[in-house]
Formats: structure tokens, sequence, C-alpha cells
């Protein structure tokens, strides 16, 4: 009888760590926002038309005047044609 009551307190417990694990607002210090860096390695290019930063690997490459030049989407490529 008594073992019973310690598993079902020890239960309760259990879950009761879990709940607040799940929320940490609810209890303890709020966890800071995790920083996403880019991968190791990964170059960052400046789209010279929105000025985003993009990995090279996603970025859209152009050669323009001789000079490469990377860009965020095809739309910024053309915009950046289009304004000289
Ligand atoms: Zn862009």
């Amino acid at each position: 009888m008594i073992l019973r009551l310690v598993i079902g307190m020890i239960v309760i417990y259990l879950l009761f760590k879990l709940i607040r694990k799940g929320f940490p607002a609810v209890g303890g210090k709020p966890r800071p926002a995790k920083i996403q860096t880019p991968d190791a390695g990964e170059e960052l290019v400046e789209d010279p038309q929105c000025h985003a930063y993009v990995p090279v690997s996603q970025a859209v490459r152009a050669e323009i005047d001789g000079k490469k030049v990377y860009f965020c989407s095809r739309k910024c490529l053309e915009q950046y044609q289009k304004v000289g």
C-alpha cells in the first residue's frame, strides 16, 4: 500500500518536472534565444540590390562588368541590371 503511494508520488513528481521543462517560462530563467549561425566555413555575401546577406551556396551569381556579384534572388539580379 505505502509502496504504491510512493510510486504514485514519484510519477507525479516526474510529470511535474517534465511539464516545467516543457514550459521554461513557468519556472526558472528563460532560455536565451538560439542564435542561428551559418554553417562553419560558409561565406556570406552581400546582395548589392537589397543589401541582404546570403550564404554563397544559396546566392545567385552574376558577372557584371567583369565583377562577380551575388544576389539573394534572380529578382534582385534583374532589378540590379535594370537600374544599372
Ligand atoms: Zn536581394
